[in-house]
């Protein structure tokens, strides 16, 4: 074992973090910090991930994606502005569950441009009905000919209002044993019709886009249905228990500046005639907040280099996601603290730390499902399904 980084991924680190300073914030700087991005600029970053060639990082490279290692990602990820990391997560998520399965033909259709950056994709999942318990999807899909029907409401969807393609969990019913038959289908947002998106504002990174999306009697072509039929569920799986550590450690960067704002406004502001820094409940603050973060990177890298090795994740990834969310939102909690009223101050940066940071709790599996799903696995015995 060796905690250390190769030169290659000292170089990756390096190098997205240049491409944050000197690219991706100025974009996100000339736009209202508490509004949804325009299309132009979001393909605007999306144009700059592609030249640095980060678009599709887990796709095969048989598919013309990078096929890059998960903890690569992760470290490259918590390098990348949180609205930004999470717009790439879902949209690299989908390339992966798009092609699975998918016809040569619609590869050649879709990824190519995924892949260069000049369309964004999503995946949507979530409905009113059915959140924690994704089985439960109403959306449904009906084949007539060479057609395929959706019918159906989506919520909470990443990139909803911006993507060019979505790849939609629907239902088609269920198997003889009452399992559900969840299939994956494409819908080209250029082509279909009776597609509603409606943005919704939330709590935190408000610069992205988290839509709710309406599909009335949508017609798609068959081919544009990906996998066997019951599949859904199994590629959704297998991309939370990526997108949980990297989720995780999305927060542990953010946490991590939250952190060193703190350090040096402690370091520098006297009180009772002396630096705070040198106060001995200060000092228990920055130890707690710095244990915090580390203990929180380490867990989430852990879980990634896991995976890397074929190891079955659902576990350590539930596990790393809902320790890395929990305790850096601790840490940002207590380096606002630490400021006073400072840290409540919105030109200081911390308090969209902290509302950023909440909101990843709930993302591919709230902290209570997460837990469900680690003590599934301690006990061999499902508490909620
Ligand atoms: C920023 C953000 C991005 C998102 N992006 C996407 C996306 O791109 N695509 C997509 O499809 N969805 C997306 N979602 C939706 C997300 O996956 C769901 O919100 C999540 O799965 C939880 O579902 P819910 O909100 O309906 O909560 P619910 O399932 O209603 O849960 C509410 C509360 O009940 C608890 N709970 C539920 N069941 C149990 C149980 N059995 N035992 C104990 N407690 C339980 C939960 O832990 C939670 O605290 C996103 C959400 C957010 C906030």
């Amino acid at each position: 074992m060796n905690f250390q980084l190769t030169e290659e991924q000292r170089l990756l680190v390096d190098a997205t973090r240049r491409l944050t300073l000197e690219t991706l914030e100025p974009i996100l700087k000339r736009h209202a910090p508490d509004r949804s991005l325009p299309k132009q600029a979001m393909l605007e970053i999306y144009a700059a991930l592609a030249e640095f060639g980060v678009t599709s990082m887990r796709l095969p490279a048989d598919r013309g994606g990078a096929g890059m290692a998960a903890l690569d990602f992760g470290l490259m990820l918590e390098q990348l502005p949180p609205v930004v990391a999470i717009s790439l997560i879902s949209h690299d998520g989908s390339t992966v569950r798009l092609s699975a399965g998918a016809s040569e033909a619609v590869c050649a259709r879709y990824l190519p441009d995924l892949t260069a950056g000049r369309k964004i994709a999503c995946t949507a999942t979530s409905e009113g009905g059915s959140g924690s318990d994704s089985n439960a999807i109403s959306t449904r899909l009906t084949v007539r000919g060479e057609r395929a029907i959706i019918s159906g409401q989506k919520l909470w969807i990443t990139n909803g209002s911006i993507c060019d393609v979505m790849v939609v969990a629907c239902t088609t019913g269920a198997d003889d044993r009452g399992r559900p038959l969840n299939r994956r289908v494409i819908v080209d947002l250029h082509e279909a019709k009776n597609v509603t998106i409606r943005e919704i504002p939330i709590t935190g990174l408000r610069q992205g886009h988290l839509s709710e999306v309406f599909f009335d009697d949508v017609e798609v072509p068959v081919e544009n249905i990906v996998g066997e039929p019951g599949d859904a569920g199994k590629y959704m799986t297998l991309m939370w228990n990526g997108n949980r550590p990297l989720l995780g450690l999305i927060c542990a960067g953010i946490a991590s500046r939250a952190y060193q704002i703190a350090r040096d406004h402690c370091a520098n502001r006297k009180q009772f005639g002396r630096p705070l820094a040198s106060m001995q409940l200060v000092q228990q603050d920055l130890s707690d907040i710095e244990t915090a973060v580390t203990a929180s990177r380490l867990m989430c890298l852990s879980a990634l280099d896991a995976l890397d090795h074929g190891l079955r994740g659902n576990g350590t990834s539930a596990m790393a996601k809902r320790f890395a969310t929990s305790q850096s939102l601790r840490a940002v909690d207590l380096s606002m603290q630490l400021m006073g009223a400072l840290g409540t101050c919105e030109e200081v940066g911390l308090e969209q730390m902290w509302r950023d940071t909440r909101v990843f709790q709930v993302p591919d599996g709230t902290n209570g499902i997460l837990a469900l799903i680690h003590g599934r696995e301690i006990t061999s015995t499902a508490a909620f399904r």
